[in-house]
């Protein structure tokens, strides 16, 4: 497992409760289907984990949807 710091290109509601995620960094680590991203928030302990739903060059998309406090503060940030 590699540390990444990604930057957070946009964040957009594309269905009810359902949030999608582009951000931008080094995605030389995801390399097979079914890899995820283990998410670290400002004031939580444990990481989120989102599964990677697209890369493409240095673009990484994930897709989440908004369950308890950890994804709801997913869906408020900004780019
Ligand atoms: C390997 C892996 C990959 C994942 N990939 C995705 C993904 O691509 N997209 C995505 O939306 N989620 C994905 N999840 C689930 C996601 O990690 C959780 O929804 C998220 O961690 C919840 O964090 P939270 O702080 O919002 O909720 P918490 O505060 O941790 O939980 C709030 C409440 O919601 C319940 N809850 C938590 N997760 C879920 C859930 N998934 N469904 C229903 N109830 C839940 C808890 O039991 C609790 O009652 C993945 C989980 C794993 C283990």
């Amino acid at each position: 497992m590699q540390d990444t710091v990604f930057e957070l290109l946009s964040c957009d509601a594309i269905a009810k409760n359902t949030y999608r995620w582009i951000l931008k960094g080094d995605t030389s680590q995801v390399t097979a289907p079914g890899q995820f991203v283990n998410i670290k928030l400002d004031g939580f302990y444990l990481r989120r984990p989102i599964s990677v739903c697209d890369v493409e060059g240095d673009l990484l998309t994930i897709i989440f949807k908004v369950v308890g406090e950890g994804t709801e503060k997913m869906a408020e940030a900004k780019a």
